[in-house]
């Protein structure tokens, strides 16, 4: 077992839920590993603190009201889908324009997309001038 089984073991341990030979596994494991021992003595403390609270009284409605809420139409989630929706636009809008500008602005955006210019341009220019003058390309090979 390693460390991340341990900690998902540790939980279910303190709470008596490991069989015999998980928690044997687990108590192997914290005769070798400080860190999870560690881990273990701050879930113990845990425990013990939410024991001494106790359970916290709720509201003589709340079972009403939650069963309310529960059963409730979700009218609302159209208006927070296109909220989040719209939200997402814009992050995405802004992002792709910083990206651009931030590229734009770095020695490859600007310098690189010129020169791709200037290279249609010259072929472009080369080709108009054999049109213009008859010239066959293929005598200047
Ligand atoms: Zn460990």
């Amino acid at each position: 077992m390693n460390c991340d089984q341990m900690k998902e073991e540790l939980l279910a341990m303190e709470a008596g839920q490991l069989d015999e030979d998980e928690a044997r596994e687990a108590q192997i494991h914290l005769l070798n590993c400080s860190t999870c021992l560690e881990e273990q003595r701050i879930i113990k403390e845990t425990w013990a603190v939410l024991s001494v609270l106790g359970p916290v009284p709720s509201s003589s409605d709340f079972r009403v009201r939650f069963w309310e809420r529960a059963s409730a139409p979700s009218l609302n989630i159209w208006r927070f889908g296109w909220q989040a929706l719209a939200g997402f636009l814009g992050i995405w809008i802004a992002g792709v324009s910083i990206g651009f500008f931030l590229f734009w602005h770095s020695p490859y955006g600007r310098s690189a997309l010129e020169s791709k210019i200037q290279w249609h341009e010259a072929r472009a220019s080369s080709f108009l001038e054999d049109v213009y003058f008859r010239r066959d390309r293929r005598d200047r090979i």
